[in-house]
């Protein structure tokens, strides 16, 4: 008798090749969602103390099922990303990186430092250890017009990215998308995805 095989996640090789830790995959659905204004900002309806960040930020709800249906390269599931930029886990393997994290820049994510170099620059990519930064710019499309490889001395979670909303006469509508420091009022209305990173003090490798 054979027993059927679900694709399983290993955060590894799996029959697609190695699916980055922080990939989407097709199973893993927005889920439904009311939007309410509460206490002066925004939240869900049946919110739970699970749908805001540490800092209070509201946070788009998406399905967790790594490894259940096909792996959606171009798109980041943005509950993983936050999670390896928090515990700087590799965003391909998963390994804790410590104090041997790589941290991959696009070119533009690279032009757009906050000044000449090595000025601060913000990151929505989480680090890589050593081994996975060598196989990353063939894996992530956005990558292959030119990257810089950085080892970060000093950093912090800085900012989020996400969809600003604005209250209208029909109720609630999404305004636009955007990307917002921590401490901005702002952040009040985000229903955000991703977490940036920056990067302080850093070291070109
Ligand atoms: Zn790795």
């Amino acid at each position: 008798m054979s027993i059927p095989q679900q694709p399983t996640y290993s955060g590894n090789r799996t029959r697609w090749g190695v699916v980055p830790y922080i990939t989407a995959w097709s199973s893993e659905e927005p889920k439904p969602y009311a939007l309410v204004i509460r206490n002066g900002r925004l939240g869900y309806a049946d919110e739970t103390r699970y749908d805001r960040d540490s800092a209070g930020v509201l946070l788009a709800r998406i399905g967790i099922s790594p490894g259940v249906g096909r792996p959606k390269f171009k798109n980041v599931h943005h509950l993983r990303q936050r999670r390896a930029m928090r515990k700087l886990l590799c965003q391909v393997c998963r390994t804790p990186c410590g104090p041997d994290a790589v941290w991959m820049l696009s070119a533009q994510e690279y032009q757009n430092a906050e000044g000449p170099w090595p000025a601060p620059v913000l990151t929505a990519h989480p680090p890589l250890c050593p081994g996975c930064a060598a196989h990353s710019a063939r894996l992530c499309p956005h990558l292959r017009d030119g990257h810089v490889l950085l080892r970060a001395l000093r950093f912090k979670l800085a900012a989020v990215s996400g969809m600003l909303y604005e209250p209208g006469p029909g109720g609630l509508k999404a305004a636009e998308p955007a990307t917002v420091e921590y401490g901005n009022p702002w952040t009040r209305w985000m229903r955000a995805t991703q977490v940036h990173m920056r990067l302080e003090e850093y070291t070109v490798l």
